[in-house]
């Protein structure tokens, strides 16, 4: 029996990790049941239900995804990895099973954790819009399977067999539990790492709050609807101002 798809039942792909936990303890704080599925269980929490599974398996997607009538995908693996067979593999191969899974199910809205650098050339950009083409050159395999992975979500939304999607475009994301981004520069700096100046000092970089990231996700699921503009679009999300690094 098929369990009728409650608008307040949602799952996070990638639920385990930083941003996954972040937005997990959101919905739960606006009354959603959330199912987590993440290849590895970080955490417990009351009104979590969490199924260990790789999202490349449909079928263990299906079992996770009954019932359920909004999916956030922010599963990736780590950027710095240069593993190029597994970003192919669970960025591309394992966001069309996420897609596939979805329809299946009957999933109405998907809302997709992408990254700013799709659209970033080697150059600075400041007020960046989101009708920047896509880089031709992206600054590494992950962003390139990046942009693989928002151009399958977001060629996938269609009102008349009723699934949804929107994509969401943080860039170094910061804040509690922050397992990469600080960690990382702190660390080089301790080690006397960071005693060179890439370019004149004044290249930009953009950084956001977990919390607006998060923000930003649920805003983005409330707001998708047949009628609504943001269907099968992209959008950047940032704190205000970038910072110079
Ligand atoms: P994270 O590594 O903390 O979390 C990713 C989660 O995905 C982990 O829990 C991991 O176990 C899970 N995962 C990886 N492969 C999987 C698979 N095959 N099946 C199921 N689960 C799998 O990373 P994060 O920083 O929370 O990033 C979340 C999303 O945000 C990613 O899509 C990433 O590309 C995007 N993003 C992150 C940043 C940042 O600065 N952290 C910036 C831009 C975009």
């Amino acid at each position: 029996t098929r369990i009728r798809p409650s608008s307040k039942r949602c799952a996070v792909i990638g639920g385990s990790g930083f941003l996954g936990r972040h937005l997990v303890e959101k919905l739960l704080d606006k009354g959603y049941t959330v199912s987590v599925f993440d290849i590895r269980q970080s955490y417990e929490l009351p009104g979590v239900t969490f199924h260990q599974g790789d999202l490349c398996d449909k079928q263990a997607l299906l079992t996770a995804l009954q019932g359920v009538s909004l999916v956030f995908h922010c599963a990736s693996p780590a950027p710095a990895s240069d593993d190029k067979a597994l970003f192919q593999r669970v960025n591309i191969q394992g966001t069309q099973a996420v897609l596939q899974a979805c329809t299946e199910a009957g999933v109405q809205k998907v809302v997709l954790t992408s990254s700013a650098s799709v659209v970033f050339e080697g150059t600075d950009i400041k007020d960046g819009r989101e009708d920047l083409p896509y880089a031709k050159k992206p600054i590494d395999y992950y962003t390139q399977t990046k942009i693989e992975q928002e151009k399958l979500v977001l060629k996938a939304c269609d009102k008349e067999k009723g699934l949804l999607t929107v994509a969401i475009r943080p860039h170094g994301i910061f804040g509690p539990r922050d397992p990469q981004l600080v960690p990382i520069l702190v660390d080089t700096a301790r080690r006397g790492k960071m005693k060179f100046i890439i370019g004149d000092g004044s290249n930009l970089v953009d950084f956001t709050f977990v919390d607006n990231v998060v923000h930003g996700l649920i805003l983005a699921a409330e707001s998708l609807r047949p009628e609504s503009p943001i269907c099968g679009k992209a959008y950047h999300i940032t704190n205000d101002e970038p910072v110079r690094f």
